[in-house]
């Protein structure tokens, strides 16, 4: 708890102060607020024993998570969402919102504080996520990537050396990315062609190009997969840490996006690259797990990314439908045509937050949480995609134009059914789950 309280310091102090209204449930004091909403069979191995907990509403969230998600909130209304337009047009995350985010200890959710982290647990990471998207999804993506998949991967499968060396800097200053993806291998991760040799000196050399890297241009540290040992196909994928600087490394190409401008994603290239042995990640051979882990949890924060997406599309709308667009004489929020649909739209927020927030806790009950985690990422980015094109029309002309937010969420929104895993991916994920279910 004394870690906690430290590293929510500044964020605490900012939810005192806090005038936004919570959009969740006040929080219940005298019962425990861990549950799951659960079919399939616990495994008790897991650090949080939920056997003996009352069971309690999947939206209510901890004192600290909720005073997180009121300072995040805070947070990003004052000091992201005055920046978002410029930075969406600019195509370029402000380098001062990225040492705030570490200031605020957004960039360690899940270190623990031995190592310069906040100590907090994953569902603080997921309502953090969800908290900027509702301002920025470009910001929200940093702080994902960042905190889900590089962080986790340190955290899971560095050796003691690795985690005292970069714990401390990914914490508070150094942007990690995770480089899995190429031009020959999307879906088909494992069909990735990046070579890796062992050298001479003991080390490995790395050779072949990444596309698509988020937090590229920022990143100081990459997480980079490649194959040790081809003829063993995907058994042959490895993890290493390679740090920015390093020779024959170099960023060959900044996309232009459809949406989340301001978010970097970018081709790497190494040629040659030379690292220590020591930079290896965990096990040689075990890549494919790592990765196979990671995006598993991940798709947790992009599908919490793509929830708070929709609730800041809807806010943006609504707030414009009820209180400044008057038409025939009245608001436009008054008509019951809007009115129906700002309730649906409604409903579907809620469900896709319900499923998030329900994988979040099944992940940190140690339960399977494989088929949540689809789940809610194919939801939460169909939401995203309905809702924030709706808002768009709520406020017709004002939705078109670059003028406001609206058209910027229903860009961003976009990705949700892209990234660590297509909609299609999640969906077949799902359906082996299912099978497997079913088949006598
Ligand atoms: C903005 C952005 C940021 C990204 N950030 C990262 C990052 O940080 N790190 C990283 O490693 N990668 C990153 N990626 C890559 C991303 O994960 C891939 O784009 C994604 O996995 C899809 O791969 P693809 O683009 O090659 O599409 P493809 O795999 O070519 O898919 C194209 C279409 O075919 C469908 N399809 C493919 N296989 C099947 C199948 N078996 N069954 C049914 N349908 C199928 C897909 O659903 C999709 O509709 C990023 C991508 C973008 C656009």
């Amino acid at each position: 708890m004394s870690s906690i309280a430290r590293s929510l310091r500044p964020l605490a102090r900012a939810a005192t102060a806090s005038s936004r209204r919570s959009l969740r449930p006040a929080v219940s004091r005298a019962t425990p607020q861990i549950r799951c909403l659960s079919s399939t069979s616990p495994r008790r191995d897991a650090a949080v024993d939920i056997s003996d907990i009352p069971p309690t509403p999947i939206t209510h969230l901890s004192e600290t998570e909720a005073m997180m998600g009121e300072a995040v909130a805070k947070f990003a209304s004052e000091v992201i969402l005055p920046k978002a337009r410029e930075m969406d047009e600019a195509e370029t995350m402000d380098p001062a919102v990225v040492e705030q985010l570490f200031e605020q200890g957004l960039m360690g959710i899940e270190i623990p504080e031995e190592y310069g982290g906040s100590g907090m647990n994953f569902t603080s990471a997921i309502i953090a996520i969800e908290e900027l998207a509702r301002v920025d999804p470009s910001v929200s993506v940093m702080c994902d990537v960042h905190n889900t998949l590089v962080n986790t991967a340190i955290l899971k499968w560095g050796s003691e050396a690795i985690k005292k060396k970069y714990l401390p800097k990914l914490a508070s200053s150094t942007v990690g990315s995770f480089c899995l993806s190429e031009p020959v291998s999307g879906s088909d991760a494992f069909a990735l062609a990046t070579k890796a040799t062992r050298t001479a000196s003991g080390g490995y050399k790395i050779s072949g190009s990444k596309m698509w890297i988020t937090n590229s241009m920022e990143a100081d540290f990459f997480i980079v997969f490649a194959n040790l040992a081809p003829e063993k196909k995907y058994k042959g994928i490895t993890a290493f840490i390679v740090e920015k600087g390093t020779k024959g490394f170099s960023i060959a190409k900044k996309e232009k996006k459809l949406g989340i401008k301001a978010s970097s994603t970018c081709v790497i290239n190494f040629d040659d690259v030379e690292i220590p042995a020591e930079n290896l990640l965990g096990e040689e051979g075990h890549g494919y797990k790592y990765a196979i882990g990671l995006l598993n949890e991940g798709r947790i924060g992009i599908a919490a990314q793509m929830t708070g997406l929709a609730l800041g599309a809807f806010e943006n709308a609504a707030g414009y439908a009820w209180n400044d667009r008057k038409q025939f004489g009245q608001l436009i929020g008054e008509f019951q045509g809007m009115q129906h649909q700002f309730a649906q739209a409604w409903v579907e927020i809620c469900a896709a937050r319900a499923l998030v927030y329900n994988a979040a806790r099944k992940k940190e009950a140690g339960e399977d949480f494989v088929m949540d985690a689809a789940m809610a990422k194919l939801y939460a980015s169909q939401v995203a995609g309905r809702v924030s094109g709706q808002a768009v029309e709520w406020m017709g002309g004002m939705g078109f134009v670059r003028e406001g937010l609206a058209e910027k969420y229903f860009r961003d929104a976009k990705i949700g059914a892209i990234y660590e895993g297509t909609s299609n991916i999640q969906l077949t994920t799902i359906a082996k789950h299912l099978q497997k279910q079913y088949t006598k």
